[in-house]
Order: C-alpha cells, then sequence, then structure tokens
C-alpha cells in the first residue's frame, strides 16, 4: 500500500537525514520506527505527506508517486493519511468536538474549518469516535481542559474521523507518564486492527513498542539497519 523508493532527504543545512530508503508497508500493517535521536524518524514520517520535501526518490500510496503531485492532489492524497502529534497539536480553546471536526479538513485546515458548519454525518462520526476512546462525556470541555493522555485520546479522533488508510504517529507517547503510553499504544493499534489501517508509528521507547507492534524497523543516521520482528532487536539497535 505504501512503498517508499529511494527516498532521500538533505536538509539545506547539508544535514543528511534520509539515505535512500526503500520500505514497504502492507495495507493494515502496523509498524514502529525507532532509533536515536536525529535517525531521521521524523523526517521520514514528514516526507511521506511531504510536510517535509524529499529532495530525491519516491513515496508511493496505492502506486500513486505523492513526490509528484500538485497542490490539489496532494491535498486530496493527504486525506488518506491521519497523523497523530507529540504535542497533540489540539487547538486548545476550542472543544474537544471541534477540534475531531477539525480532522475532516486535514491537518492543513485547521483554521478554516472552524468557519464551517458540519453535516450531521461528521458530528455522528465524530460522537461514534469519542465514544470509541471513552471522551463522549468531554465532548463539549474545552481541549485545555483534558490531561494528556486524554488530549492525545482526541488527536486519535480527529485522526481518525477522515477515515484515512494510513497512520503517521510521530512519537505519540513522548509527553506521557508510562502508563498512560501503554494505554494510548493499545488503543492505537486496537483501531488500526480494527479498521484495517496501517500504522507507521515513529517512537523511541523500544520497549514501548516490542509489546505493540509485529514490525519494527530501526534507523540510525538516516539508514534502515534492523526490519524484523520485535523480539529480534539486541540492546543496542
Ligand atoms: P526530535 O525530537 O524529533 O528529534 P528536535 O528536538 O531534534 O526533534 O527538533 C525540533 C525541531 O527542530 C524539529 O521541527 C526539527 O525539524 C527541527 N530541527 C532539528 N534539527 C535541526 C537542525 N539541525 N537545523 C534546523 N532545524 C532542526
Ligand atoms: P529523529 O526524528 O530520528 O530524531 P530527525 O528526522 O528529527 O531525527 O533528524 C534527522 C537529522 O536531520 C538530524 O541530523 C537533524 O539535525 C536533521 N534535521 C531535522 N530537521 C531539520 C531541519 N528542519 N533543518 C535541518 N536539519 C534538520
Amino acid at each position: 500500500m505504501l512503498r517508499l523508493q529511494k527516498l532521500s532527504k538533505t536538509y539545506k543545512t547539508g544535514d543528511q537525514a534520509l539515505t535512500a530508503i526503500d520500505l514497504d508497508v502492507p495495507k493494515g500493517q502496523v509498524l514502529a520506527l525507532i532509533g536515536p535521536s536525529g535517525a531521521g524518524k521524523s523526517t521520514m514520517i514528514r516526507c511521506i505527506n511531504r510536510l517535509v520535501e524529499p529532495t530525491g526518490g519516491a513515496v508511493l500510496l496505492d502506486e500513486v508517486d505523492l513526490t509528484g503531485l500538485g497542490p490539489g492532489r496532494l491535498r486530496k492524497a493527504r486525506r488518506e493519511m491521519g497523523m497523530i502529534f507529540q504535542e497533540y497539536a489540539l487547538v486548545e480553546r476550542l472543544t474537544v468536538m471541534e477540534n475531531v471536526l477539525s480532522g475532516r479538513l486535514g491537518y492543513v485546515g485547521f483554521w478554516r474549518s472552524f468557519l464551517r458548519r458540519y453535516p450531521q454525518s461528521d458530528v455522528d462520526a465524530a460522537f461514534r469516535l469519542l465514544d470509541r476512546v471513552g471522551l463522549l462525556h468531554m465532548a463539549d470541555k474545552r481541549a485545555d481542559e483534558l490531561s494528556g493522555g486524554q488530549r492525545q485520546r482526541v488527536g486519535i479522533c480527529r485522526a481518525l474521523i477522515q477515515q484515512p488508510k494510513l497512520l503517521l504517529v510521530d512519537e505519540p507517547t513522548a509527553s506521557l507518564d508510562p502508563k498512560t503510553s501503554r494505554q494510548i499504544m493499545r488503543l492505537i493499534t486496537e483501531l488500526c486492527q480494527e479498521r484495517g489501517l496501517a500504522a507507521i508509528i515513529n517512537i523511541h521507547d523500544v520497549a514501548l513498542a516490542q509489546m505493540f507492534v509485529p514490525r519494527v524497523v530501526g534507523l540510525r543516521l538516516g539508514e534502515i539497519v534492523y526490519d524484523g520482528l520485535p523480539t529480534g532487536l539486541t540492546p543496542d539497535k
């Protein structure tokens, strides 16, 4: 479903963050991307949806190369990819419901989306998602009244409401305590399974990855140094 071919990124500063990455992610597969700080994990996730422009190679989503798309077709392709962020990226003074609904336009449309009235079907879908993640009773609360774990659950609903095929998840638990981190990882992986969604989860906590995902890809200095079962990892990878 997703195929990276010789994906490369060299920043203007000269930092070579990714060197000719080849990777295949089948439909419905959840994988963890691990590696030390600076390995290129964030860059890889951001190159896939072109929040960062790759400097070489191709990103094929269902055979379509995203690196060549103009703004209109890129916006459409981005709706197939839900993004979940480390710091949640909620709009603090809006309600939980409004934050979830803002996902209907994709993350590029956050601000514009509040000017828009949503069809009842979107509102119903948002309620169903909030119910699934255990936040139905919080729908009218402002985002700034929520705990970190609750915010991340709202972030998950916002990513899912656009019914993506692929989730791009950047350090979802980095700001959370260990117990909440496990809950969030369980929730993300369960939802992927329920919906047949593929996901790439960028995570620095190897033990957490091992608990929840069937495949681990290890990055170091912009290259893949491991790709396989989480049980095959040695401590220094
Ligand atoms: P991470 O926790 O993902 O490793 P960092 O703390 O390294 O992120 O970087 C924070 C932000 O600064 C990111 O948006 C990243 O793109 C940017 N950044 C990281 N390294 C550099 C750099 N060498 N020059 C410019 N910007 C950078
Ligand atoms: P990770 O997510 O694994 O910590 P990053 O993708 O953030 O790694 O960074 C990979 C490399 O690219 C690092 O050397 C970092 O300094 C560099 N880098 C990241 N973002 C930028 C940026 N905006 N400008 C320049 N260099 C960057």
